[in-house]
């Protein structure tokens, strides 16, 4: 996960010469600087700008897992941790085809499954999790991936990333924004956030970006992150965001 600086700025240090009147105006300055810099990165015709250029790049951008219903989105989402979505999508090819339905994971021989999604890593811990939600909808939720956020936090494995992702794309249901490691990056190159923590990221996103894009735009953030803007070396001169970036590490 991402966890670099958003800011080269030094810390203000302590004025221990000057007396209370300069600390007082050393706070006042922070403080300012802090909600300006908030201020420049989302005020309305910024954020409006940046969905406007994300539409004109990526009109269909959706999710690169390949799925055919909710279940399969949400086992796909649960191997995809720390692994690319062709890698996963190779192996649920013949996945779906042997487990056709949630009882089939949910009783599987665990060393089989094992052995089946070790090339996405984690696995022993990605069995452990894919049985357990899996389980939890037959025995709780009638065979159905469940449609809220607190439901779908009950099952083993899932956090709300992986919610966020089977609400948006599985059912179209807004409940908030997917962060991943693209989201997290983007986000702190374009001044949407200055946070590192995806839960307050996604609450700073959910504030900026009107509810009716929310879906979209974490997948145009994923697109874009994976097509153009980089963690290293970042594309800037194809990007077409770019007269609205000031990110610190561009690369023109
Ligand atoms: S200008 Fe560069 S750093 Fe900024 S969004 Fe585009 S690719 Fe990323």
């Amino acid at each position: 996960m991402a966890t670099r600086k958003t800011s080269g700025k030094k810390k203000s240090s302590k004025p221990a010469k000057h007396g209370k009147s300069a600390a007082r105006k050393v706070t006042a300055v922070k403080k300012i600087s802090t909600k300006a810099g908030a201020a420049a990165g989302t005020n309305p015709q910024r954020v409006a700008a940046i969905l406007a250029k994300l539409d004109e790049a990526y009109p269909s951008a959706t999710c690169e897992l390949k799925h055919e219903n909710a279940f399969q989105l949400l086992i796909s989402t649960i191997l995809s941790a720390q692994c690319t979505d062709v890698r996963v999508n190779q192996v649920t090819q013949e996945l779906y085809k042997k487990y056709a339905k949630p009882e089939a994971f949910a009783y599987a021989n665990p060393a089989e499954l094992e052995k089946e999604i070790r090339p996405t890593g984690f696995f022993r811990n990605k069995t452990k999790s894919v049985m357990g939600a899996s389980k939890a909808i037959v025995e709780k939720f009638g065979g159905q991936v469940p449609r809220t956020m607190e439901e779908l936090l009950m099952l083993p494995g899932v956090a709300r990333k992986t919610a966020n992702v089977v609400l948006g794309t599985a059912y179209g249901i807004a409940t908030g924004i997917v962060v991943d490691t693209h989201v997290i990056r983007l986000s702190q190159r374009l001044d949407l956030t200055r946070n590192v923590d995806p839960k307050k990221i996604e609450q700073d996103l959910m504030a900026v970006i009107p509810q009716n894009k929310w879906i979209q735009f974490s997948h145009q953030l994923i697109w874009h992150g994976r097509r153009v803007c980089a963690a290293r070396k970042p594309r800037c001169a194809e990007c077409n965001l770019e007269t609205l970036c000031y990110a610190p590490d561009k690369t023109v």
